[in-house]
Parts: C-alpha cells; sequence; structure tokens
C-alpha cells in the first residue's frame, strides 16, 4: 500500500493511540492531532521517541473546537471524550467538540481533498427498541437527557458528514463503534472493563450499577482498529456498526474477570445512571459482508491482556484513589 499522509485527531486516547500504531507500523506518516483531555501520549510508550525520530510521526496539542490547516491525504476524525464519566464532565464542551469539530475536520477535508472517517457510536441507537441493531434503525434518544450532549452530538455529526458528502462529494466514511476495551484505556475512564478490572486488581468490590441485568458487547481494540482501517479503505460510506456482537450482562462480565484473576469477587450494587440503555449489540452484516469484518479475539484472551495492561499501570499508581474525570480548568473550556 502507498504510503500516505494520515491526520488521527483524538490520536493519544484510547483507540486512536492503537490506531497510530498501527498506521504508523504500517509505513505512514502519521499526525497525531489531540488537546489531550482524556488523552496521554505516554499510550506511545518506549515506541514514542523512535516514532518521532523516523519524522513519520508528528504530535500537534490542538483542540478541534478550533480549525486547523495541515496538509494530509486521510482523516480519521475520533476527537471526543468516549466515557460516560469524561463526556459528563463537561457536556457544552463535549458537544462543541462533536459538532464544531467534525465541521472543522470536514472543511479541512473539502479544502485539501482528503478521505474522512468518522468515530460515530452506537449511542446513535440510544436505548434501543430493536435488537440487534441494524444500521437503518433511527434509535431512541433522549434529546434533553444527561447522555445527549454524546449521542446527539454524534447524530449531528452524522448528520453533518452525509451532508458535506451530499453537497461538496468530500469522500466519508462512518463507523458506529460498539463497546471496546483493551491496552490504552485510561486508569480514571470510568467505563466498566476499566472500572471493574481496577477493582479488582485493587481486591475492592466491583461496582455493579443497578442490577447488572443490562446488557453490552465487547470488542477488543485490535479487532476494532482492523475494522476501522477496512473501512477507510473500502468503498462503502457506511454507516456501519463496528464491534463484537458476544452479548453479555455486567454480572455475566464479573463473573468473566473473576475467572481471570483466579479469585472471588466481590460486588456492591450502585444507582444505575440515568438513560442508561438496557440491552446493545450489533449486528454485524453489513461489516462482514462489505467488509470483510471479523472479530478475532474472544472475550477471555481480550480480559487477560486487558488485566496484564492494567496490572502494570496500577503498579505506578500505587494507593492513589482512582477517581474518574478530574481534569484542569483548561480543559473546561
Ligand atoms: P478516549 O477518551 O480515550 O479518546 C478520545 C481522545 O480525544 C482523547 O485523546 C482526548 O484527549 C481527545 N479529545 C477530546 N476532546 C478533544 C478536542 N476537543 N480536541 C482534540 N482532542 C480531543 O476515547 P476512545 O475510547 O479512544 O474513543 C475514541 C472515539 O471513538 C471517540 O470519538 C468515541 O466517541 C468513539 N467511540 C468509542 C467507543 C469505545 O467503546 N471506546 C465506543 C463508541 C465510539
Ligand atoms: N457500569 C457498571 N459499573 C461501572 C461502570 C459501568 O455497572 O463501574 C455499567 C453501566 O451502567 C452500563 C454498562 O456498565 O450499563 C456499560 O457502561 P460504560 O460506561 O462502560 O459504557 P456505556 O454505558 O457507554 O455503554
Amino acid at each position: 500500500m502507498k504510503p500516505r499522509s494520515i491526520l488521527v485527531t483524538g490520536g493519544a486516547g484510547f483507540i486512536g493511540s492503537n490506531l497510530c500504531l498501527r498506521l504508523f507500523g504500517e509505513g505512514h506518516h502519521v499526525i497525531c492531532l489531540d488537546n489531550c483531555f482524556t488523552g496521554d501520549l505516554r499510550n506511545f510508550g518506549d515506541a514514542y521517541r523512535d516514532m518521532v525520530l523516523s519524522g513519520r510521526f508528528e504530535f500537534i496539542r490542538h483542540d478541534v473546537t478550533e480549525p486547523i490547516t495541515i496538509e494530509v491525504d486521510e482523516i480519521y476524525h475520533l476527537a471526543c471524550p468516549a466515557s460516560p464519566v469524561h463526556y459528563q464532565y463537561n457536556p457544552v464542551k463535549t458537544i462543541k467538540t462533536n459538532v464544531m469539530g467534525t465541521h472543522h475536520m470536514l472543511g479541512l477535508a473539502k479544502r485539501v481533498n482528503a478521505r474522512i472517517l468518522l468515530a460515530s457510536t452506537s449511542e446513535v441507537y440510544g436505548d434501543p427498541h430493536v435488537h440487534p441493531q441494524t444500521e437503518d434503525y433511527w434509535g431512541n434518544v433522549n434529546p434533553i437527557g444527561v447522555r445527549s450532549c454524546y449521542d446527539e452530538g454524534k447524530r449531528v455529526a452524522e448528520t453533518l458528514m452525509f451532508d458535506y458528502h451530499r453537497q461538496h462529494d468530500i469522500p466519508i466514511r462512518v463507523a458506529r463503534i460498539f463497546n471496546t476495551y483493551g491496552p490504552n484505556m485510561a486508569i480514571d475512564d470510568g467505563r466498566v472493563m476499566s472500572n471493574f478490572i481496577c477493582q479488582a486488581l485493587r481486591g475492592e468490590p466491583l461496582t455493579v450499577y443497578g442490577e447488572g441485568e443490562q446488557t453490552r458487547s465487547f470488542c477488543y481494540v485490535s479487532d476494532l482498529v482492523d475494522g476501522l482501517c477496512r473501512l477507510m479503505n473500502g468503498d462503502n460510506t457506511g454507516p456501519i456498526n463496528l464491534g463484537n456482537d458476544g452479548e453479555i450482562t455486567m454480572l455475566e462480565l464479573v463473573k468473566a474477570i473473576e475467572d481471570s484473576v483466579g479469585t472471588p469477587l466481590k460486588i456492591v450494587h450502585k444507582p444505575l445512571p440515568q438513560d442508561d440503555p438496557v440491552r446493545r449489540r450489533p449486528d454485524l452484516t453489513k461489516a462482514r459482508t462489505l467488509l470483510g469484518y471479523d472479530p478475532k479475539v474472544p472475550l477471555e484472551e481480550g480480559v487477560k491482556q486487558t488485566i496484564q495492561y492494567f496490572r502494570k499501570l496500577l503498579k505506578d499508581w500505587g494507593e492513589r484513589p482512582i477517581e474518574a474525570a478530574r481534569r484542569t480548568p483548561a480543559h473546561a473550556k
């Protein structure tokens, strides 16, 4: 494949850093753009120095709510906090990131004639009445709830993508990403996988929200990144669901983590957050048939890898409490 110049917004975050590493490994010139709200350059580990010295990797600290001019062939637009705890920290900023950020990236794509992929989300289906979720389902989203800065923000971002495509002929790709987990998740991410694993490793009870009967379908990050690359390099605009279609309850997730750590785990029930979807599982027919996408990493293996990653991170973290969304005033703008 001919090396290209590729911009990854949100490139220092969980999925973004895994994507940057893959694209860099394929020989592309990678420009990682991030405001470091939830992302961290340490996600690149020891590879960072060599990547920068190779001249094929650049980091730009920038906020996508501001426009930017830069020469690129492709844009993976991921910038946006993804954990409910993080996106609800500053909801106005979250919707600005989704709407203004996507508008700016589309403006850039138009100016330099770049193909652009939006990291949208299963949250566009809200608390779904259709199960499993197919791409033609329009969703059941509360427009004024605490999740709407994210859900509705992503829905507008999708609208902008398709309007730029129809009106300006911009080559677009829209991925609807379902719950993804794995190495480079932030320790204070606040999502269920990182919470449960960190709690298990610290000998704390696992915080199950509600009865724990709600379901999610968890995708390991390398599978998801593979899907993103297939979508970008294929011929379909999407929207296309990307994830893993193995659906489990939160109590079953506790059991999977228990099996992996090998010791009995205690749980404590906490209130269910507002508008928390009851069931979620992607219909992957489109991804499988149109992209040849096939998520390979079983939950058992993915959980094992993620435990290994958090074990190392917790060693450096020490005894300090893990509190999600303790961010600096700079991120409140
Ligand atoms: P993350 O929070 O780890 O990464 C988001 C990155 O975007 C961070 O590096 C953050 O600093 C950066 N960012 C946030 N606001 C920004 C701004 N205004 N300007 C520049 N950078 C900004 O989250 P993630 O899990 O890696 O998610 C990446 C993308 O994938 C997001 O768009 C998210 O909505 C989407 N997604 C993720 C999941 C999932 O399960 N992880 C599911 C659905 C969709
Ligand atoms: N959840 C939980 N305990 C936690 C964090 C989350 O039981 O410590 C539940 C949450 O209520 C939801 C599911 O796990 O039903 C997935 O939550 P997450 O924040 O990971 O992602 P999302 O709700 O966006 O799918």
